[in-house]
């Protein structure tokens, strides 16, 4: 039996009432536009202070921060793949990020978890087959109790979870 439940919902997800926010990171971990952009103005200048301190992250793993001024207590911050055609380990990369997200969340005893749609925008990941990802991938999780919300910035994003799910 799976240890997840899982919800989409719309928004932006620097408001989520969670134990922990996952952050769509590029490898320097030192910020970025898109979901990172927003959650690092919505978090205070102190993430990036402890983001400098982490020295980067390799793609389909993940690191933690606390979220300082963020309603979430941590941030994990995972570095999903760079479309690239599909034929250079993508998808292995992506369920990684998420498997990876949710090791540190129970590392740091947190229970709920809330994901953006990791590698799909400027990353150009396609949507229905990173989201197919994302489901597979969480529901897969066998560690403690985790309650998962997928974080859907726009109306496609949603869709696309909802056809899954
Ligand atoms: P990546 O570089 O991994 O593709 P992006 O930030 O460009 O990351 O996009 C990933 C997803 O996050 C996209 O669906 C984008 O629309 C979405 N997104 C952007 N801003 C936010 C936000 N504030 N909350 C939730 N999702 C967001």
């Amino acid at each position: 039996m799976s240890a997840v439940r899982i919800a989409v919902v719309g928004g932006d997800i620097t408001g989520e009432d969670v134990d922990a926010i996952v952050n769509a990171a590029n490898s320097s971990l030192l910020g970025g536009g898109g979901v990172d952009g927003a959650i690092h103005r919505a978090a205070g200048p102190q993430l990036l202070e402890a983001c400098r301190l982490l020295g980067g992250c390799a793609t389909g793993e993940a690191k933690v921060t606390a979220g300082f001024d963020l309603r979430a207590r941590w941030v994990i911050h995972t570095v999903g793949p760079v479309w690239r055609g599909g034929d250079h380990g993508e998808a292995d990369l992506l369920a990684s990020c998420y498997r990876a997200s949710l090791l540190r969340a129970a590392e740091v005893d947190a229970h709920s978890v809330a994901f953006p749609a990791i590698s799909t925008g400027a990353y150009g990941y396609p949507l229905h087959a990173a989201a197919e990802i994302a489901v597979c991938s969480v529901r897969q999780w066998a560690g403690e109790a985790m309650a998962v919300r997928f974080v859907c910035f726009d109306d496609t994003t949603r869709h696309a979870y909802d056809e899954l799910l």
